[in-house]
């Protein structure tokens, strides 16, 4: 890359959905301090995974990304970490068992702490308080203090971030995740059709292995068996983190974002002359960017252009995210504005974002019904054009969560209040994804 760039050029650009810090002395101490931990992600790792995205932009795998909608300090235990990554390889399994294609693994994990809000206060019983923005930024008790920016939370994200890590390249590589296992990774409270057709599939790959151990083709030694790769990802949104955590890349020369494998850019800070463009377009990470319905063609085309001038594939993953019923609006002009380009991306689908509503209950939620329309609207486009539908990207959970309503243990507008969790948005809940998955995995066969 010979382009000029430096980490810190973002500075000079106009930044929205960023905290202003009241404390400018503990920002700068903390950026120090920041700058001096070591990155959280090699940047060998990050190439792999872009190879992998390459992959799936061309069919020859597909991409699952799920995870909170924002990681929180309070929840941070080991059993959330192990039931979503529960989840996601259940998920996995389900893909790649019933649509014979590798998955790619890459969760909303290990660094997904900021969040962009639609408002930048937000007033209840009549007292107005700047937003929530996540817990690396401010707090979400509505108190005028908790609602100040400390930038000293940025060290402790980092620490969960770091341990979060930790324990996922345990359970990837460690036995956890060996294929052996595949009867083990189901949750307790997953019941229902979903649940058995998935104890169906794993009794059937339980006697390939078996079958293969016993011809001494090696499938209780092949490690490839054994262990799973599984990448981090998150929006780049708080860009004095990720400068902090930005490093060169000895081996290349190139920079890494640290902070985690893959990182994205939102839909409300993806202005091509914006400060999170310009800090993304430098550093060697594959890249997402959420398309939602205000993205025009002229500015897909410049974004393109800016974040992947070499066209590479693997690099740029766009994640559509329009709402059900609303993709045959959006997805084909900007489908045919990649091709025009002759452009190389991967598409994605995040059936979350365009499909949040108020319930009649009052609590923020999203219909499985609408998230599953989305999903095969965004199917059916791309066959009808001919692309290739690279992956989808989720908020969901391994815990029994009553966020999203409906699936197949029906969650009702009334059950919301039992078990809703979620510090932003609602995430699918274990049986909701699983459910999900076969789903998928029947679009992708069909
Ligand atoms: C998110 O992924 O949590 C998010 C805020 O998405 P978007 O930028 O697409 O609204
Ligand atoms: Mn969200």
């Amino acid at each position: 890359m010979a382009m000029a760039w430096a980490k810190t050029d973002w500075r000079a650009k106009p930044r929205v959905q960023m905290p202003d810090y009241p404390d400018a002395e503990a920002l700068a101490a903390t950026e120090a301090r920041l700058g001096k931990y070591p990155p959280l992600v090699f940047a060998g790792e990050a190439r792999t995974l872009k190879s992998e995205l390459a992959a799936a932009g061309r069919g020859e795998a597909f991409l699952l990304q799920g995870g909170d909608c924002a990681e929180s300090f309070a929840e941070f235990s080991a059993d959330t970490i192990r039931d979503t990554f529960k989840v996601m390889l259940q998920m996995a399994m389900v893909l790649t068992f019933g649509a014979k294609v590798p998955v790619v693994k890459v969760g909303r994990m290990a660094g997904q702490f900021a969040k962009p809000r639609s408002a930048p206060t937000e007033v209840k019983d009549g007292v107005e308080l700047p937003s929530y923005r996540g817990d690396i930024i401010n707090e979400l008790d509505f108190t005028p203090a908790s609602r100040i920016p400390d930038p000293r939370k940025m060290l402790e994200a980092y620490t969960q971030a770091a341990a979060t890590l930790n324990l996922l390249r345990a359970f990837s590589k460690g036995g956890f995740a060996d294929v052996h296992q595949v009867h083990q990774w189901t949750l307790g409270f997953t019941q229902g059709e979903r649940a058995a057709q998935y104890r169906d599939m794993a009794d059937r790959i339980q006697d390939t292995l078996d079958f293969m151990t016993a011809a001494g083709l090696g499938a209780d030694t092949n490690a490839e068996l054994s262990t799973v790769d599984f990448y981090t990802s998150h929006e780049a949104l708080l860009l004095e983190y990720e400068e902090a955590l930005c490093s060169k890349d000895s081996l290349t020369g190139n920079w890494l974002a640290g902070s985690g494998h893959m990182i994205w850019i939102g839909d409300r800070t993806r202005q091509p002359d914006g400060a999170h463009v310009e800090f993304c377009r430098g550093v060697l990470n594959p890249i997402g960017l959420k398309c939602g319905p205000s993205t025009s063609e002229e500015d897909l085309k410049l974004l393109i252009e800016r974040l992947n001038p070499e066209n590479e594939m693997g690099r740029l993953t766009l994640i559509a995210r329009f709402g059900a019923g609303q993709v045959g609006d959006h997805l084909p002009r900007l489908i045919r504005t990649v091709q025009e380009m002759g452009a190389n991306v991967v598409w994605s689908c995040d059936a979350m974002h365009g499909n949040t509503i108020k319930s009649s209950s009052g609590y923020k939620t999203r219909p499985f019904d609408s998230v599953l329309r989305e999903v095969q609207e965004f199917f059916a486009i791309h066959r009808a054009e001919g692309t290739i539908p690279g992956g989808v990207h989720f908020e969901m959970t391994g815990q029994d969560v009553t966020e999203c309503t409906g699936g197949v243990r029906a969650v009702t507008d009334e059950d919301l209040s039992d078990r809703y969790h979620t510090a932003c948005d609602p995430r699918l809940n274990a049986s909701q994804s699983l459910e999900l998955a076969f789903l998928v995995a029947e679009e992708l066969s069909g």
